[in-house]
């Protein structure tokens, strides 16, 4: 099984990166993609195991109001050059607001420009932004671009209109929370365009919920989205690995 989405170089791991790895290892992981931002933290963790470890750079919607177009796609486009294998993640967050809405769409603009360019994935955030997400994608993806919407808690519409560009959804352990309503959309997924991921340190499954998260935890989630699916954990778990492995050309 494949964790496609952790932020497992960030500083919440700094005194157990090692343990952490192991464990999901031993959890039954083959591979985790890290997510990066524009510094190399996300990289040189990934050099460490290159074989299980992949990695992606980008600016999120969080940051956008510190993104500065020439410096950040260029220290993108260098993270590119050693390996990433994705873009992102970026996007648009309207609930929390921390970066004002026009530095959000010109951010995440940017890197779905410079996605159509190198052909990269993008790793797409978005929150409470349905109608400029589903622009920007449906723009993005007419310029052949595909992505993933990570963690997504949005509407059935706005993951049909990624399914239907042929882009991919992802589920966290957001899906195990009793407060979940979004089985529909879990269950409207096609099995070829479907990712699970932890989003490590954040959103742990339940029954670790509360507790800081981390890629051996990602069976909890499987399991859940899998009962919605009425599939067996382990197929679920082959099934997402290959299209992670598809999208973010893992070898
Ligand atoms: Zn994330």
């Amino acid at each position: 099984m494949i964790d496609s989405h952790a932020h497992l170089a960030g500083e919440k791991f700094d005194g157990d990166r090692a343990a952490v790895l192991e464990r999901a290892w031993v959890a039954g992981l083959s591979h985790i993609v890290i997510i990066g931002e524009t510094t190399t933290a996300a990289r040189d963790l990934a050099r460490t195991d290159s074989a299980r470890l992949s990695f992606s750079a980008g600016v999120h919607p969080h940051e956008a109001h510190t993104f500065d177009a020439q410096r950040d796609i260029a220290a993108i486009r260098g993270l590119i050059a050693d390996g990433a294998v994705a873009i992102g993640e970026c996007g648009l967050d309207y609930f929390y607001d921390h970066s004002p809405r026009e530095q959000q769409l010109h951010a995440f603009s940017a890197q779905l420009e410079l996605a159509a360019e190198t052909r990269l994935p993008v790793v797409v955030h978005t929150r409470q932004a349905e109608a400029d997400t589903a622009a920007l994608m449906n723009e993005s993806a007419a310029r052949g671009v595909v992505g993933v919407l990570h963690c997504f808690t949005g509407s059935l519409a706005l993951a049909q209109a990624a399914v239907d560009h042929g882009w991919y959804v992802s589920f966290s352990g957001i899906a195990t929370f009793r407060t979940w309503e979004g089985n529909d959309v879990v269950a409207a997924i096609p099995d070829a365009q479907l990712l699970v991921e932890t989003d490590a340190p954040y959103l742990a499954p339940v029954p670790f919920r509360g507790k800081r998260n981390e890629s051996a935890f990602l069976p909890a989630t499987i399991a859940a989205i899998a009962a919605v699916r009425g599939v067996t954990p382990q197929s679920l778990a082959e099934s997402t690995a290959q299209n992670a492995i598809r999208l973010f050309q893992l070898t």
